[in-house]
Order: C-alpha cells, then sequence, then structure tokens
C-alpha cells in the first residue's frame, strides 16, 4: 500500500468477510492506521491438533509503525478472542468498553499478555482521536452488553462499521440501540456502511431477547425434576433471563464450566447481572439439594467434547449428572460446523431418559443478530452512499448486498470483498484496489510462537520432537480394548533404546481409555482427544520435548 493519501482511504478485512470468525478490518489514511477487532475462530473438524485460529497478521507487523490503535467492539470470541495473539505480536493502546475490557482482561491473563496491555475504558459517548481519525461510538443491542458500532471520521468521509447488532425494542438490561445517533450520522452523510451479514438470510425482524421468556418460563413451571440449562457464558442476557427464572421458580443456580463462572462474576461486579445473593452455589453442592431445588446452569452449547454439557451428557462429570426425566435446554444457535457434536450430545442426553429441548424443537432461543428487515433498517437510517457487508460466509454477504440494492444503494457503490483486499475509499470511489497477505494460522496451545501456519508449525514439530503414531483397537459394543496399543514412532525416540518408555506410554493409553465413560468410549473424536492429551503430557514429562501425536483408533 502507499503511502499517497490522493488514494484516499485503505480498508482491509484481515478477516470475518468469508467466514464466521477472526473478525479484523484495517482502516489505513496515510502514516494512521487504526484496527477494529481481534476475533479467533475455534478450528473445524478437520484441523487435528489445532487448538486455536487466528487471523495472519503479516500485513500489520510489516506496519506496526503506523498503527495508532485497537478497537474492541465487544467481548465475543469472534471479535476479542485473538487479542493476546495480537499484542504478542504488535503492543498499541487498546479501546473497548468497560464489560468488553474487563472480560478481555481474563483471556489476556491466562495467556499472560495482561501485564503489557495498555487498556483504555471508552463510554459510548466519549469520542477518541487516533491519528488522523477522529472517533465515535454507537451502542448497539446484541447478545452481549456493552456492544458498540463506531463511527470513524476520516479525512475523505464518515465510515460507520457497524459491528453486531439488532434493534431490540424490548432488551433484557433495557439498553436500546442508539437509533439517534445512527439517524443523526445518516443525516450529516455517511460515505461508506461496513455492516453484520449474519442473519442475511432470515426474513422479517430478529426478535426481541425478551420474547422467549414465556417460553423459558414455560419449561420451568412444567420442570418437576432436575432441570440443565446451557447457553454461551458470553450470552449475558439469557443468562439474566435464567436467573430471573430461578428466583421466580426457587430454585438455586448450580453454575459450572469456567469461563460461565468468570463472566458471571465479572458481570454482576460491574452491574451488567442482577444476580440476588445466595443464589449461586457451587456445582459440586448441587447434589446437596433435591433435584427440583435446583438449576444447573452450564457452558457446551455446542457439544464441544471437554466442555461442561457434553460431560454430563456422557455421564462422564465429577459430580452433576442427569436422571431419567430430567429436562436439558440447549438454548443457544448450533453454529454451523458444531451440528455433529451437538447431536453427539443430544443422543448421549436422550440415552440417559433426559427431556432435550433445543433450538429447532422449542422457542428457547434468539439470535443477537440482525434479521433481514433490521439490516435495512440499519442502512435506511445511515444513507451510505457506499456499502460492504462484513461477518459472514461469502453467500451471506452476497445476500447482505442484494438487501443494499433493494434498499436503493447502486449496485456500482457496493463492494462483495474477502480477507486480503486492499480496498480504497475516496468521496467517489469505493472498491478493490489490491491484495495484503491474508489467511490463517493455527495454533496447539502456546501462542506466542509465531508460526505462520500449520504446515510449517507441523514440519517444525516434525523435525524437532518427531512423531508418535499410538494405534488401538477397540470392540465396537464395549469400547474396551481388543488390541494394542502399538507405537509408531519417528524421529522421536529410537525405538529400540526406548522400549521402557513406550511399554509405560502403551499403559497410560489403556489405562485412560479404561477411565473413559462407555459414552466416551463410542466417540472416535473423544478417544482420540484423550489419548493425545495424556500422550502428550507424559512424553513432556519424560523427555522435554513435544512429539507431534496423532492417535489412530481403529473398531471390530
Ligand atoms: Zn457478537
Ligand atoms: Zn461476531
Amino acid at each position: 500500500m502507499s503511502d499517497n493519501q490522493d488514494a484516499g482511504v485503505s480498508i482491509v478485512p484481515i478477516g470475518g468477510l468469508g467466514e464466521f470468525g477472526l473478525n479484523m478490518m484495517v482502516y489505513q489514511y496515510g502514516d494512521d492506521i487504526i484496527v477494529v477487532d481481534a476475533g479467533l475462530m475455534f478450528p473445524e473438524a478437520d484441523m487435528p491438533g489445532v487448538d486455536l485460529v487466528f487471523p495472519d497478521i503479516t500485513y500489520l507487523r510489516e506496519n506496526r509503525d503506523k498503527i495508532k490503535g485497537i478497537i474492541i467492539t465487544h467481548a465475543h470470541e469472534d471479535h476479542v478472542g485473538g487479542l493476546a495473539f495480537f499484542l504478542r505480536q504488535i503492543n498499541v493502546p487498546i479501546y473497548g468498553t468497560e464489560l468488553t475490557l474487563a472480560l478481555a482482561k481474563g483471556r489476556l491473563r491466562e495467556y499472560g499478555a495482561l501485564e503489557i496491555a495498555q487498556l483504555n475504558v471508552i463510554h459510548p459517548d466519549d469520542t477518541v482521536q487516533l491519528g488522523c481519525f477522529h472517533l465515535e461510538f454507537i451502542y448497539v443491542a446484541h447478545s452481549i452488553p456493552d456492544t458498540v458500532a463506531v463511527a470513524i471520521h476520516t479525512p475523505v468521509g464518515i465510515i460507520v462499521h457497524a459491528s453486531d447488532f439488532k434493534f431490540d425494542q424490548t432488551p433484557v438490561d433495557n439498553r436500546l440501540t442508539e437509533v439517534h445517533k445512527l439517524a443523526a450520522l445518516g443525516e450529516k452523510g455517511v460515505l461508506l456502511l461496513i455492516s453484520d451479514s449474519t442473519n442475511a438470510d432470515r426474513p422479517g425482524f430478529t426478535p426481541s431477547e425478551r420474547s422467549i421468556y414465556p417460553d423459558l418460563n414455560g419449561v420451568f413451571q412444567q420442570t418437576t425434576g432436575g432441570l440443565f440449562l446451557a447457553t454461551f457464558s458470553s450470552s449475558l442476557h439469557r443468562v439474566q433471563q435464567f436467573i430471573d427464572l430461578a428466583v421466580e421458580h426457587h430454585r438455586l443456580i448450580a453454575v459450572s464450566g469456567r469461563s460461565m463462572i468468570n463472566n458471571i462474576r465479572t458481570a454482576s461486579e460491574l452491574g451488567y447481572l442482577d444476580v440476588p445473593h445466595n443464589i449461586l452455589i457451587d456445582a459440586r453442592e448441587a447434589n446437596r439439594f433435591a433435584p427440583h431445588e435446583v438449576v444447573v446452569l452450564s457452558t457446551g452449547s455446542q457439544g464441544e467434547p471437554r466442555s461442561g454439557m457434553a460431560l454430563i451428557a456422557k455421564d462422564d462429570h465429577a459430580f452433576l449428572h442427569i436422571e431419567p426425566g430430567d429436562t436439558v435446554l440447549i438454548s443457544a444457535r448450533i453454529i454451523p460446523g458444531n451440528e455433529l457434536s451437538v447431536r453427539h450430545m443430544i443422543n448421549h442426553l436422550l440415552r440417559r431418559g433426559a427431556h432435550v429441548l433445543h433450538e429447532r424443537n422449542a422457542n428457547i432461543h434468539v439470535s443477537g443478530h440482525g434479521a433481514r428487515e433490521d439490516l435495512k433498517l440499519m442502512m435506511n437510517l445511515v444513507r451510505p452512499k457506499f456499502f460492504i457487508p462484513a461477518h459472514g460466509e461469502y453467500s451471506n454477504l452476497v445476500q447482505h448486498a442484494e438487501l443494499a440494492e433493494d434498499v436503493g444503494i447502486s449496485s456500482d457503490n457496493i463492494t462483495v470483498a474477502e480477507d486480503g483486499d486492499l480496498i480504497s475509499l475516496t468521496p467517489d470511489f469505493c472498491g478493490v484496489r489490491g491484495k495484503v497477505p491474508a489467511g490463517r494460522v493455527l495454533v496447539d496451545g502456546k501462542i506466542d510462537m509465531g508460526v505462520e501456519n500449520i504446515v510449517v508449525h507441523d514440519r517444525q514439530q516434525l523435525a524437532q520432537d518427531g512423531m508418535v503414531i499410538p494405534i488401538v483397537v477397540l470392540n465396537n459394543n464395549s469400547g474396551d480394548v481388543t488390541a494394542g496399543p502399538d507405537m509408531v514412532s519417528r524421529g522421536f525416540v529410537h525405538m529400540d533404546e526406548s522400549e521402557d518408555l513406550m511399554n509405560e506410554a502403551k499403559e497410560i493409553v489403556i489405562h485412560a481409555i479404561n477411565h473413559l465413560s462407555p459414552g466416551s468410549k463410542s466417540e472416535t473424536e473423544t478417544v482420540q482427544e484423550e489419548i493425545r492429551v495424556v500422550l502428550r503430557r507424559f512424553f513432556k514429562k519424560k523427555t522435554d520435548r513435544r512429539p507431534m501425536v496423532l492417535p489412530v483408533v481403529m473398531r471390530v
């Protein structure tokens, strides 16, 4: 990118255009750069051994001296989850609302990046000047409180970066999307709107978060036994409704899952959650009460193998158990890609005799993202000259672009862009002018190793620490080990000289499998993950090396 200011403002989506997750947008004018959001994505099933996915920020590293700051719009992982990874490479001031930064702190601490973080709390009525960019914030309703859109006043005109939003007229916390600010910007004249395409395929307005309260209340009324609720720990409006219902129906709340416990604590301390005194109990104490006296609130709405709800479903949880007749609510969107793990979890729950309610068989979830009419309303309030759909897979972006045409934005003024596109914006032009490096960085646990992609990382790990392939055969019915494990290794240790080590490793694998519940044993992925975890720990301890472990599980 040249520093020529005649080229106007340059906009680069580093992530989030063409995929769900990894949201990161770069705005540049001359020698000033600002970044909006630093999201992550959870790995897909075809990325074995990968824990997290981050956007490739090579372009920003090359221009680090120009970066004046990063703005985080809200505390969802797809907007803030990559912040520690970003800060380790580019340490610039961070701006975000009170709750957003409070929740971000937890993850920064976890990755040892909190000490270096320059956190600046903003209120939605504040303005911030970063280089030539003057920033205003617009409060928007979303599934997590304290979300803001950003109006970026640039030398060529105003850009509205809408972030994730809906127009909820009766939000749980009574904080409305600041329609008046959007309309005022529209009156002033907005050059470009960049907006959320998540629900560009859904007709109508997204219903209010409160609209599911009656049906949730019905579930509480009808449930006489145990009640288990799974949702995202970041869905704090949903959590608030659960808390209100628990109070109403005289149940204590047993909270399960580290992120759920942490988020509830942080949000209630700051006043974003109203949690009556003495209603929360430690999940370990749940068994001291009758099933109808407690509701379990847990993470794991996506069936993530090691999450609270998935462990409960497989009867692998240390102290929370499903009894026949209990009711389980999965009150969250099933994210594309997670269908299989959610289905596994539901099957296990049904096997235990639970009633399972989810978004497809009950009105117990509503989206935090605006549907087609919300999206049109955003465009009609802001009335931009140019439009770029963001936050979605390519099909979502295209459908959002079609909506923009419907409300009268000329197709010449709509740009469907993808990650790595270098978009040029002037008062008369908005379009793709080139490409910058973009892509994904795949990480297995450590975030500071600076790998560029999984191939490089694999090669490094293989070269340094070698590879171990444990092969085990399980009985298809019982899940017991019927043959093996055999250990094949390359470049790790000389097999002849390490018989003891490998024999011990075999015992560890057998022990680990034997200790899985029948439910877990029936899932090949769970068995593989367990073997991978115990062997990596074992080899690290014994040899101080981290060979790549690629378990092969067969069934007869
Ligand atoms: Zn969000
Ligand atoms: Zn998002």
